[in-house]
């Protein structure tokens, strides 16, 4: 059996009641939400409605679980803050360690008159907070966190950055896709504008679908990227102002709604405080196991409290791909290695061009995986 070490990227296995809940809807529902009345379209506006609610107690948001939206994903998720936010003139602010999902649509923004800065990290891709007041213009609009990073697994403190934002009366957004599920995430004590989570990483759902929490103030001012039907307000041709329904617009992922339903009923009992006790175990093993191998350097900080569990590692003279493929064909370790879709992560940890060899951890990670994990670095450092 192959051991998964990608958590980062995906979190696989999936809790066994995801796939018989999105069986369940395929096979014995059917029915769409928000624009039938009959019974099995009731119940799925139910499922949808638990979905919300449930996103809002594991994201600390006390608000209404209208505000908790349901996307194609988290990238949609960000691009619909970033794109429905900023505007020709605007300036923005974001990390030295953000994803392409964040990056992307900015550096397209850029051409149409959006500017932007770059708060350093240091070599740990960590953030002090005080570095974001120089950066700070009367124009500054919105500011873009990585609450972790899928690169280093730093965990920045956004107590903090949402404390300046809010001092300064900048939105803030918080990226959370590695932390959702690994670590407390607490949209109301961060004082988030808007928060964005992938439904397949740690909260444990299927791909393709993601959330987008917003505060009531910012969801007003917020544009909708994707308009469209939204079976209300079918009298008129205009958006409606109401929310979910103007940022949802579109048959929604219904399986994904059913698969991710039942995914974060079993993580709200399971706790994210249990998964965090799991990880922080983890890490530790990791980390000390670590300190006996030399030949490889460890991106990002030692120190289990300032991380989850992804772990950059350079081979040093060795070729971080080739690594990654001797650790499947040799020791049927599954890990990702490249530059995962952060280059700037990368410059800032001085691990590019070359990448690393990541390795993931989640729930379903066990000691005897890590210890496997450790064997085989061992074994190709020492070649
Ligand atoms: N931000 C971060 C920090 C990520 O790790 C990822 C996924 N690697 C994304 C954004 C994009 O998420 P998705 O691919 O699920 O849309």
């Amino acid at each position: 059996m192959a051991i998964y070490l990608d958590s980062a990227a995906t979190s696989f296995p999936k809790p066994p009641q995801v796939a018989a809940r999105m069986c369940e809807y395929l096979t014995q529902v059917g029915a769409t939400v928000n624009r039938s009345v009959y019974g099995p379209a009731q119940e799925a506006g139910l499922v949808t409605l638990t979905l919300r609610e449930r996103l809002c107690r594991i994201l600390g948001y006390g608000g209404r679980p209208t505000h908790a939206i349901l996307t194609g994903g988290n990238t949609a998720a960000l691009n619909m803050v970033l794109q429905g936010w900023l505007k020709p003139g605007d300036h923005c602010l974001v990390s030295a360690m953000e994803h392409n999902a964040v990056m992307r649509p900015l550096i397209r923004l850029a051409e149409q008159g959006v500017t932007f800065d770059r708060i350093p990290c240091d070599g740990d891709g960590r953030m002090d907070p005080d570095d974001i007041l120089p950066l700070l213009k009367p124009n500054t609009r919105l500011l873009v966190l990585a609450h972790g990073s899928n690169v280093s697994g730093s965990v920045q403190d956004a107590e903090a950055v949402g404390k300046i934002c809010r001092e300064h009366g900048i939105p803030f957004l918080l990226d959370a896709a590695q932390t959702a599920g690994h670590c407390p995430v607490d949209f109301d004590r961060f004082g988030c504008s808007a928060l964005t989570v992938p439904g397949h990483k740690g909260l444990l759902g299927p791909g393709g679908i993601g959330g987008l929490l917003l505060a009531p103030a910012f969801a007003k001012e917020l544009d909708p990227l994707i308009t469209g039907g939204t079976g209300s307000a079918s009298h008129t041709e205009i958006q409606p102002d109401f929310l979910p329904d103007k940022f949802e617009a579109g048959t929604p992922n219904l399986p994904g709604i059913y698969g991710w339903e039942a995914a974060l009923a079993y993580l709200e009992d399971v706790t994210v405080e249990a998964v965090r006790r799991h990880d922080l175990a983890l890490m530790t093993r990791f980390l000390s196991g670590l300190d006996g191998v030399s030949g490889v350097r460890l991106a990002g900080p030692r120190d289990p409290a300032q991380r989850v569990g992804v772990f950059s590692l350079d081979f040093w003279g060795q070729d971080n791909a080739l690594v990654g493929d001797r650790l499947e064909q040799e020791f049927g370790i599954l890990t990702r290695c490249g530059l995962h879709c952060a280059p700037n992560a990368h410059k800032t940890l001085g691990t590019y061009p070359q990448g690393t060899v990541r390795f993931s951890f989640g729930w379903f990670t066990t000691e005897e995986d890590v210890d496997r994990a450790l064997e085989a670095i061992e074994r190709i450092t020492r070649r």
